[in-house]
């Protein structure tokens, strides 16, 4: 039987975590208190206009694009 781990919270940290935790062969769950997972990289959207409320640059893009190459996932901007 694999090994379990639970991870709490669905920003990008979490789920980067969840990701390689994964990727290493664990079962992982992830709990998120909001209905939307990202944390801090969300959206306002309100009269048919989308905000961005997080992030507005990535100051560490390659340790995205490594997350990924690890997962054999084509990214899709950037
Ligand atoms: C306006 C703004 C602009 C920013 N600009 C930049 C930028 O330009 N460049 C940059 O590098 N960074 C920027 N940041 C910072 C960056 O967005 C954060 O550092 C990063 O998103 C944090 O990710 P995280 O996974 O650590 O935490 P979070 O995104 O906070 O994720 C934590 C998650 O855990 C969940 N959670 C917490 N407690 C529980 C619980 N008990 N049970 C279940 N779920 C729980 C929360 O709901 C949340 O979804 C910005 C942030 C903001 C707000």
């Amino acid at each position: 039987m694999g090994k379990k781990v639970i991870i709490v919270g669905s920003g990008i940290a979490g789920m980067a975590a969840a990701i390689r935790l994964s990727i290493k062969g664990y079962e992982v769950t992830v709990f998120e208190a909001n209905s939307y997972p990202g944390g801090k990289l969300s959206e306002i959207n309100m009269k048919g206009y989308r905000f961005d409320a997080g992030p507005s640059l990535f100051t560490l893009p390659e340790q995205l694009e490594e997350l990924f190459e690890l997962a054999n996932k084509k990214r899709k901007i950037f």
